[in-house]
Parts: C-alpha cells; sequence; structure tokens
C-alpha cells in the first residue's frame, strides 16, 4: 500500500524532529526567549512510527528538529532505520539536517552507523555575519569543520542549506558561488518563509530565485540542470560545469503540486503541511495502546485531508499553528 493524498500526490518522504531544543537563535527561526518547548518522545516510538510509515511506501527518511545532534541516541537511531526496508526491500535514504555545531565530533559516527546524506545550515561564509545571524559567538569554525569531517566521512556531497533575507546576508550570493566550488558542496539557497518566531517576515524581505540568479551571475553564470518532479530544490550548476548550486523557492515558485513530504513533530504529532493550522495526534493513540494496524488507518486518514497548498503572500493567509524550529524543516 503507498500513502497517497486527495490530489494524487505520492507521499514517500518523512521528516521526523526528535527535538526541538535547539543551541542557535537563527534569526530567521527561533528567537531563543522561550518559546513552547515540546516534550520529546522516546527514540523507541520514533522508530516504532517511523517503521509503520515505512509499511506505507516511505522511501526516505529525515531526522530534523529543533537541533537533531543534541540528542543522545542519535546515531543508534540511525543504525535502527538501516535495518528498515522500503516496500520495495531497497535501503531507506537516511539524510539528517543540522546546523553543524556538533557535526565535527558526529559525522564519523553517523556514516558508521548508516547516514546516507547530511544537510547543513550555514547562512554566511563570513564569521562575523554568521554570528550575527545564528546569534551565537564563534560557530562558524565548527561548522566549516563539520562540513569537512562530514566529507571525509563519505556523507558527500555535503548539502549546505542557507536562508537568505534582504538586508541581513543577501551579500554572501556570490561568496557562496565560491564557496560551493572550493569546498565541493551543493550550496542550496532558501527563500524565508514565514515561519519565524521574530516575526519578521515581509514579502520584501525574501531574496526570490530569480534574484538570486540574477545576481549570481555577476560571479559566474548558471545554467539549470534537471530535477526530479518531486524534489524542491532547481538546480543549477555554473557555466563552466564545476559547482552546484539549488534554489529552494516556495515563495515565488511554489511546488505544492508535486509535495511528496510529511512530517512528525518532536512530540509525535503528524502535520501534512509546513503550514498546516491542525495536527493529528498519533503519539496520543499510541498511549492509548494502539495497534499497529490502528496507526496505519490514522496515518491514511491524515494523509488524505493534506492541504492541497500554502497561502503565503496572499490576503487572509493563516500562520502555521507552529514554527519551524517546534515543526522540523
Ligand atoms: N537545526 C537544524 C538546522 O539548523 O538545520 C535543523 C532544523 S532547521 C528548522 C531546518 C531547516 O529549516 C534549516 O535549513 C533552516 O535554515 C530552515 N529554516 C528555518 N526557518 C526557516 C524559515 N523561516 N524559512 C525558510 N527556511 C527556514
Amino acid at each position: 500500500m503507498f500513502l497517497t493524498d486527495k490530489f494524487g500526490r505520492r507521499i514517500n518522504d518523512l521528516r521526523i524532529s526528535i527535538t526541538d531544543r535547539c543551541n542557535y537563535r537563527c534569526v530567521y527561526c527561533r528567537s531563543g526567549t522561550g518559546g513552547p518547548q515540546f516534550p520529546e518522545m522516546p527514540i523507541a516510538d520514533y522508530l516504532r512510527m517511523a517503521r509503520v510509515f515505512v509499511g506505507l511506501g516511505i522511501t526516505k527518511v529525515r531526522l530534523t528538529g529543533g537541533e537533531p545532534l543534541l540528542r543522545r541516541g542519535l546515531a543508534e537511531m540511525v543504525r535502527e532505520l538501516g535495518g528498515l526496508r522500503t516496500v520495495e526491500g531497497q535501503p531507506l535514504d537516511i539524510a539528517i539536517t543540522t546546523n553543524g555545531h556538533l557535526l565535527a565530533e558526529m559525522a564519523q559516527p553517523l556514516a558508521d552507523a548508516g547516514l546516507t546524506r547530511v544537510t547543513v545550515s550555514m547562512d554566511a561564509v563570513d564569521a562575523g555575519e554568521f554570528a550575527r545571524i545564528t546569534r551565537v559567538p564563534n560557530g562558524y569554525e565548527r561548522v566549516l569543520a563539520g562540513i569537512r569531517a562530514a566529507q571525509e566521512a563519505g556523507l558527500s556531497p555535503v548539502k549546505i542549506n542557507c536562508v537568505l533575507m534582504r538586508g541581513f546576508n543577501d551579500d554572501q550570493i556570490t561568496a557562496f558561488g565560491r564557496f560551493a566550488r572550493e569546498e565541493g558542496v551543493a550550496v542550496r539557497f532558501i527563500e524565508f518563509m514565514p515561519l519565524e518566531e521574530d516575526r519578521v517576515w515581509s514579502p520584501e524581505i525574501v531574496v526570490t530565485l530569480d534574484e538570486i540568479v540574477r545576481r549570481m551571475a555577476e560571479f559566474m553564470p548558471l545554467r539549470e540542470i534537471d530535477h526530479a518532479r518531486s524534489e524542491t530544490a532547481r538546480r543549477y550548476v555554473f557555466d563552466d560545469g564545476v559547482g552546484e548550486i539549488g534554489i529552494i523557492a516556495p515563495v515565488s515558485h511554489p511546488f505544492c503540486g508535486h509535495c511528496s513530504r510529511i512530517r512528525v513533530t518532536s512530540d509525535g504529532k503528524i502535520r501534512t503541511c509546513l503550514f498546516s493550522v491542525r495536527e493529528h495526534d498519533l503519539a496520543g493513540l499510541m498511549g492509548q495502546g494502539a495497534s499497529d494496524e490502528d496507526m496505519v488507518g490514522f496515518i491514511v486518514h491524515a494523509v488524505e485531508h493534506k492541504e492541497e497548498r500554502h497561502h503565503i503572500g496572499e490576503p487572509g493567509f493563516v500562520p502555521a499553528s507552529r514554527t519551524m524550529v517546534h515543526i522540523g524543516g
């Protein structure tokens, strides 16, 4: 059985937040002034959920947060996920999104445990600017060391997520172009979405796909290459074929029609869209002694009600019921 919503989209990409704690306070994400902290479930409960989802056709599992590397037992969790097989009998694609602060120490153990890929968030390639955005001193060198450790551990190509905000870090576009080529990483710019705690989002602050492509050309022109329909990032290479840039453009070029994702929050609620205003309490169901079959029915029902699309920038836009740090990006 495959999970399919009422718009015919097949859902095969599960994102599990394993904590909503974070050691960074990025300006576009977390204020760090004591927003609600949701409870974490035991790792065994996330694994049970993952097993049931995989039985429904999930092929990719991404662990996120909060900051997932803060969670004890992460490597063991990756190892357990590595033992699961998709309904087609293939190993799962297991990825982590991290701010990279603890990655230098953890890259090798995670690779040994069976991690397939890692995405590191990095919003400036300049130490001072990095500190201004993350609101944490001395992170830049650590994250750079983490990226290099991940490459050495065989987790290549490492992907870098960069959220651009006009007036904060949009001066970094061409520097990131250089960085992608020199470090051998795939840099992916993400358009800023209204999911932050500080409520600073406005359409004017978003640096759009078209603008990024135009401004990168001042360094070197980009050439678009093919990408899978369900992939969030439009993919580009530089004119001379060296270095990859991705652009995730949910605001200016929404891709909801090809969405294949479903999320579980750290406290075990299913979210069928980043911008959901309603959640499905899978942890609550498990707490009542639900069988795997009960969980299957619950998940199928939730997916049937997946939102058609988000409404960013439209009149009457209703903010998501949680901010990004408490959802899991
Ligand atoms: N702590 C980890 C990290 O920093 O990658 C994982 C969690 S973080 C919420 C996941 C991703 O969401 C990061 O790449 C981050 O840049 C992105 N993100 C957070 N807030 C965002 C926003 N308002 N708009 C777009 N992307 C956002």
